[in-house]
């Protein structure tokens, strides 16, 4: 296990003002840059994660690092992989208080939507080092809850790989098994040299967060596929 205590980042002004849709007339406020370097300061961006390797399969179980998954989707797409790399990144809880604390919606918006930014930032930064240093050409990434098929009630299955999270990197599950600090991000990077994207299989109509179209075909695919049990 090893443990990122600070993962590098820049917010570019531009770029955020752009995916923010920042409107200065609509704000009262001429430009980001402000509330940029305050969110750049308390974000503290940190990664926890493990290698592990891959035991049983199953139609629809895969063990990974000794834990039993249930998944359908994550067998199939962990069909060769030999290891994996379960992960929990997080920005910490001060961003969010800073948001809450603003007294103003908009600028708690601004806030948590760098947040998020920051946090996908980290998770991209995570998946790249750890590409490069195992050698892989493409890595992709599950997360527990992001679709029916893999519940959020696996989550704990993936905390229970790395021990105390919350003296590890600070973050906990709470009675319904969302992560605290709530800008956090777990999953796993697995080899995929076609890449996945859960968003393929997902048919939520509306979803700010949306990185790729729902694919019918891939989804009904992904049942049907007769698995061979190596
Ligand atoms: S479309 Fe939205 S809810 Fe569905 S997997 Fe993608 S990000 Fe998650």
């Amino acid at each position: 296990m090893e443990i990122i205590e600070r993962i590098p980042f820049r917010l570019d002004p531009d770029e955020v003002a752009r995916l923010l849709r920042f409107n200065p007339s609509r704000s009262g406020f001429s430009s980001l840059e402000d509330l940029i370097a305050v969110a750049a300061t308390q974000a503290k961006l940190k990664a926890v994660y493990e290698i592990s390797y891959i035991g049983a399969k199953n139609e629809d179980t895969v063990e990974i690092g000794g834990v039993v998954f249930r998944s359908r989707v994550l067998r199939q797409n962990l069909g060769q992989a030999q290891k994996v790399f379960p992960y929990i990144v997080t920005v910490g809880p001060e961003i969010e208080r800073t948001a809450a604390a603003s007294g103003d919606l908009l600028r708690q918006y601004y806030f948590e939507e760098m947040a998020n930014l920051i946090l996908g930032i980290g998770a991209s930064w995570l998946g790249e080092k750890l590409k490069d240093r195992w050698g892989f050409p493409r890595l992709s990434s599950m997360s527990p809850g992001s679709l029916e098929d893999w519940p959020i009630t696996e989550q704990p299955k993936l905390f229970s790989l790395f021990g105390d999270v919350e003296k590890t990197i600070g973050v906990k599950l709470s009675d319904s098994l969302l992560m605290l600090p709530r800008k956090s991000i777990s999953g796993i990077f697995f080899p995929s040299e076609k890449g996945f994207i859960s968003c393929r299989l997902c048919p939520r109509e509306v979803c700010p967060s949306r990185q790729a179209p729902y694919d019918e075909k891939l989804a009904a695919e992904y049942q049907k596929k007769k698995i061979s049990l190596d």
